[in-house]
């Protein structure tokens, strides 16, 4: 277990409605509520809200390697973009951060590449890796 965690909370780029799902917890902590779609199967996704945690649970079933079309249950935009991962070349999948700026996941199951991005790189940036490096043993972000 890390010991300086970072709780994101995320919101839909698209329609600015919140992702949190309060009804579920991953790692005691509300998750990232999606939809989900493979192929032809679809479903819901819960992903851990915790930075650097890939634990998920969905009604479908996911297998590594492939790769996901994550949409915003509120208002159906796919939130895969056109940047694609360094990694494995899938699609980057964006958040908005409630506080600002940005999360990036790959749509790979199984591929571990994410990172954060802000706009603002005086305060967010700064505040950001202060507490992720030497802060608070949790912070909700
Ligand atoms: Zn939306
Ligand atoms: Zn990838």
């Amino acid at each position: 277990m890390a010991k300086n965690l970072i709780f994101l909370k995320v919101k839909c780029p698209h329609c600015e409605k919140s992702l949190m799902d309060y009804t579920q917890y991953l790692n005691a902590k509300p998750s990232i509520r999606l939809r989900i779609e493979i192929d032809n199967r679809s479903g819901i996704l819960n992903l851990c809200s915790t930075y650097g945690c890939y634990d998920k649970t969905s009604s479908i079933s996911i297998h590594e390697g492939e790769i996901a079309a994550l949409i915003c249950p509120h208002c159906k935009q796919n939130l895969n973009t056109k940047v694609l991962c360094d990694i494995c070349n899938a699609p980057i999948v964006a958040f908005d951060l409630e506080k600002g700026g940005k999360v990036h996941i790959c749509s790979r199951a199984g591929c571990k590449n994410h990172y954060v991005s802000f706009e603002d790189i005086y305060t967010t940036l700064t505040s950001f890796y202060h507490e992720y490096d030497y802060g608070a043993s949790e912070t909700d972000f």
